[in-house]
């Protein structure tokens, strides 16, 4: 029987352990999709209980409390921290098979020094042993960055954001992390969604620019990506939770966005219409950029009416969307390509079933010269776990080539999440020591070095356009 999570935890053999220890374990960390927030970064946020830092806001473990009985009270609701640590507590050790056990007990363990295993026993000497250490002034939200070695991190940023703090955080010396702002429009294309209006004139607002026609809509968002740009982003970011694509022109969209300004009702036809001609236009200007553009796909969101009432969203209650996506993608970054603007691209997936449709779908539009120009990104949210990630990467490895894959990313809202990076690289280094020891792979050392320093971070620091001083702080 094996350890519990001793140091060969999912090194599933020799060759596993030793590209692991000798080529993976110590490569800095390039975060390049996360939603950490800038502002406690600057600010070197303290967490004053482990509830603070793990709990809050954390809805991956919210659903597997309500899934284990907890009443609401004690996860969202105002109970004292240390009773919502304890439901959590209590809660663990029916997490097995879940990534969940794993990441706690990893995350106690390198950030904590915590070995114990956490239940309801062992909650209160975890509780203090790690609210002493997070009161020591050592465990501040930069402070945690530092010690998980993360070079760069891309928040996710609305285009009418001042990026006041990333201004902040690059002048700041003593913090040798580059935090880059990436650009989510996402509320300037949901021309549907309540608020669409106001997100208009708030774009107007922080531009500069009238936004009376179309045209204006457009100007207004290439100059802040401009903007993002000067602040070092070179990747954007679209959630499209249902892929849509329909063949249009710039006056048929130019009425539709007239149409939305006057409060007038606008059809899913002409949202797609929308959408489209949007995205085209601003994969064009990523593409003159040398960003890489980030789709999302296939969240199905706010499911449940009655808690989104109470509590909002992003509180556990969003699922996998099982719509189609091959013809309406392909069409969408077609017309990229035949204008010569399709930029570096990375499709997600929060459906596994995608992952052949996506890996394939990217064969058909790499080119330029550029490694991996289009990616299959790593697995996301439900898939961020064992089989999802070594399915991502099978997929990826039998259609098309792994070793230009650009690895792993938290999306996470945590500054305790960088563990998963950890957690990637023991599965990269397992599954290729199998390769190695089924005799399918040569046992090539300098070969198996390049690939796996590759996946783990020299691909990403190669992929992304970062401004030359980036990686030099
Ligand atoms: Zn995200």
């Amino acid at each position: 029987m094996k350890k519990f999570m001793d140091d060969n935890f999912l090194l599933t053999n020799e060759t596993a352990a030793h590209l692991y220890n000798t080529y993976a374990k110590d490569m800095p960390i390039i975060d390049y999709h996360c939603h950490l927030n800038p502002q406690e970064i600057y600010e070197n946020k303290q967490f004053k209980t482990l509830t603070n830092v793990w709990l809050d806001g954390d809805h991956y473990k919210w659903r597997l409390m309500r899934a284990n009985g907890i009443e609401e009270e004690q996860i969202t609701g105002s109970a004292s921290d240390y009773e919502k640590f304890l439901a959590w507590a209590k809660t663990v050790p029916m997490t097995i098979g879940n990534p969940l056990y794993h990441w706690t007990h990893l995350e106690l363990k390198r950030f904590f020094d915590i070995d114990e295993i956490l239940n309801e026993h062992t909650a209160p000497f975890i509780w203090e042993k790690a609210n002493e250490k997070l009161r020591s002034g050592k465990f501040g939200a930069r402070d945690l960055i530092t010690r998980s070695n993360v070079k760069v991190i891309c928040t996710t940023d609305d285009p009418t954001d001042s990026l006041e703090y990333h201004m902040k955080l690059r002048d700041l010396q003593e913090f040798e992390t580059q935090v880059l702002p990436s650009f989510r429009p996402d509320k300037g294309l949901e021309i549907n969604q309540e608020g669409f209006k106001n997100w208009i004139a708030k774009l107007q607002d922080c531009s500069h620019h009238f936004i009376h026609t179309y045209d204006d809509l457009l100007k207004a968002l290439e100059s802040r990506a401009r903007f993002f740009h000067s602040m070092g982003g070179r990747l954007s970011d679209h959630a499209l939770n249902k892929m849509v694509y329909t063949k249009t022109s710039k006056e048929e969209v130019s009425e539709i966005f007239l149409k939305a300004l006057k409060g007038e009702g606008v059809s899913t036809e002409e949202e797609s219409k929308y959408k489209s001609y949007t995205l085209i236009f601003l994969g064009n200007l990523y593409n003159e950029l040398g960003w890489a553009m980030q789709f999302h796909l296939h969240a199905l969101r706010n499911n449940n009416t009655k808690m989104f009432h109470q509590l909002g969203p992003d509180t556990g209650y969003d699922s996998m969307y099982d719509g189609q996506v091959a013809e309406p993608l392909v069409q969408l970054l077609d017309q990229m390509d035949v204008q010569n603007s399709l930029p570096k691209t990375i499709l997600y997936s929060l459906n596994p079933k995608d992952n052949y449709v996506l890996a394939s779908i990217i064969g058909s539009f790499q080119g330029d010269g550029i490694p991996g120009k289009l990616q299959l990104g790593t697995a996301w949210w439900f898939n961020d776990q064992r089989e999802g990630m070594l399915e991502q990467m099978k997929a990826l490895s039998n259609v098309g080539l792994f070793s230009r894959f650009i690895g792993m990313l938290t999306d996470s809202r945590s500054f305790l999440s960088y563990t998963r990076h950890e957690y990637f690289r023991r599965l990269v280094c397992s599954l290729i020591g199998t390769w190695v020891e089924e005799g399918e792979v040569p046992n090539d050392q300098q070969l198996l070095e390049q690939i796996v320093k590759g996946i783990c971070y020299e691909n990403a620091k190669d992929y992304f356009s970062f401004p030359a001083y980036i990686l030099q702080k």
